[in-house]
């Protein structure tokens, strides 16, 4: 049982997750947007092209707008799941419906960032499984959007892992972290190679790999066949639902992401231990 303050402690980091969780929303959308700009002007650059001076587009800048109309969303208009259910899920400026996402988003956030905190007190712990969590949904969403995983987000994922074994933050030793990184990597890389060269296909992306590695990292690499395991289960589930309800994508192809983050939340919720109970290794 909690006590009052650690009640206290444990909302006081859902709150900070509901903040981060609507930052994430901006990652979503604007991160995937900046990756094409920049290989825009990179191509552009070898092409021997003038790269043209556009308006600054990041994180922060510019302002977020209603894509409908323009309504620059004020701050008031931008408090995590508040904000949406005072709107009642409409844009102030010309009632478009804004997408149930953002507030599920904020509030998945906030839970797990809670979760986190009720489990490890506030540590320096808690406070990298927030981060684990906060960068996992990203990625996720992002590869369900784009099947894009960028590099900018995995290979922080994996970095963070490692230090987060040589600082004892996680109960996983360095040295399974880090052969959990290598293994996680290549075991993917040589099944992709494997299924090209049988196929001539490629089923999966480097992102995959970097993912799968950074997994590999957080919870060292005994628990990399129970991941995989549970992801493909996932995958599996989620693939069968999208053909019954002819949700099928634009050339059929899911990416694999979502899967194995869906499995690294599984690892992190249920512990080392259920997660090997329930795959039977
Ligand atoms: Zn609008």
């Amino acid at each position: 049982m909690l006590t009052g303050l650690q009640w206290l402690d444990a909302s006081l980091i859902g709150v900070l997750g509901l903040l981060i969780g609507s930052f994430l929303n901006v990652v979503v959308h604007r991160l995937p947007k900046m990756m094409e700009r920049q290989w825009a002007a990179e191509c552009a650059e070898l092409s021997g092209q003038e790269a043209a001076p556009g308006e600054p587009f990041n994180l922060m800048v510019p302002r977020s707008r209603c894509p409908h109309c323009g309504h620059q969303i004020r701050w008031f208009e931008n408090i995590p799941v508040v904000s949406y259910a005072a709107l009642g899920g409409k844009c102030a400026g010309c009632k478009a419906p804004i997408s149930l996402r953002y507030p599920v988003v904020e509030l998945a956030t906030g839970a797990l960032f809670f979760w986190c905190a009720w489990q490890w007190g506030v540590s320096a712990t808690a406070l990298v499984w927030c981060a684990f969590s906060a960068l996992l949904l990203g990625m996720a969403l992002i590869d369900w959007d784009t099947t894009l995983l960028p590099d900018n987000m995995t290979l922080p994922l994996m970095w963070l892992g490692l230090v987060a074994a040589a600082m004892q933050w996680t109960s996983v030793p360095l040295v399974v972290a880090f052969w959990g990184a290598i293994a996680g990597y290549l075991s993917l890389w040589s099944i992709y190679w494997v299924f090209k060269l049988v196929t001539g296909k490629e089923g999966m992306g480097y992102g995959d790999f970097k993912l799968f590695a950074a997994l590999g990292a957080w919870f060292g690499w005994p628990l990399l066949i129970p991941i995989i395991l549970i992801a493909s289960v996932i995958g599996a589930v989620v693939g069968i639902a999208m053909k019954f309800t002819s949700g099928l994508r634009e050339g059929g192809y899911v990416p694999f992401g979502p899967f194995l983050a869906g499995a690294g939340f599984a690892a992190m919720l249920l512990g080392p231990h259920t997660l090997r109970q329930l795959v039977g290794i």
